[in-house]
């Protein structure tokens, strides 16, 4: 596939926008970037279509306007930023700045990676407890991980709701506020880790990402 074709196969102008730091709500919807926006007005999926100003077109066109960069120049940043393989000895060869934020981007979806594994386990954790530890007579003394369950449930399915669904900004707060938190959680998530392997029989998969994602 040429250049064009792979890019355009491969991204679409919802992941270049939040890419690049615009604002995607979860319909899809951003600020045009294109004219003085201030309610979101601009449809972006695999193509993007401006409901104010009619500015329209696919992913390439997007980062051109956006950036400013011919259409091929457009394509080939696309290819380099999301790691596109082509048919062309011609690669696009990256200024200082796009390889530093090339790399800041990475440790950022790693670091999402990170948060949304962690809480994911933690919710079955959460899950399993409700069930195993509900008090068996009204008159027995709840178990600490029981009432963990109980006022921590959730809080933790909408930490997992906002980083499947929500913005980037959205996402990016909650990977700030709960960078610390994180250890802490792998560490205890640890602990129990044996126990849940023997329980669900899985490896570090998280059970029920689907059912999450969904
Ligand atoms: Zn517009």
């Amino acid at each position: 596939m040429n250049l064009f074709q792979s890019v355009k196969e491969n991204v679409t102008t919802f992941q270049a926008a939040e890419n690049y730091g615009l604002d995607v709500k979860r319909n899809g919807m951003i600020c045009c970037p294109f004219h003085d926006d201030s309610t979101p007005s601009m449809k972006v999926d695999k193509r993007y279509h401006c409901f104010g100003c009619g500015e329209d077109g696919d992913v390439i066109n997007f980062v051109q306007k956006l950036f400013d960069l011919s259409p091929k120049k457009a394509a080939q940043k696309l290819a380099y930023d999301f790691g596109i393989s082509y048919d062309n000895s011609e690669k696009y060869k990256p200024d200082k700045q796009s390889i530093i934020k090339r790399i800041e981007t990475e440790k950022y979806r790693n670091a999402e990676n990170r948060v949304f594994r962690a809480f994911c386990d933690y919710f079955h954790l959460l899950k399993n407890w409700r069930s195993e530890f509900a008090p068996k007579k009204p008159e027995d003394e709840p178990n600490p991980l029981f009432i963990e369950s109980l006022t921590k449930l959730d809080y933790v399915e909408h930490i997992l709701d906002v980083l499947s669904t929500g913005s980037a900004k959205e996402k990016a707060n909650i990977i700030i506020e709960n960078a610390k938190e994180v250890s802490e959680l792998e560490r205890r998530i640890a602990g129990f880790k044996f126990r849940a392997e023997r329980t669900v029989g899985t490896g570090n998969r998280c059970i029920g990402d689907d059912q999450i994602i969904s």
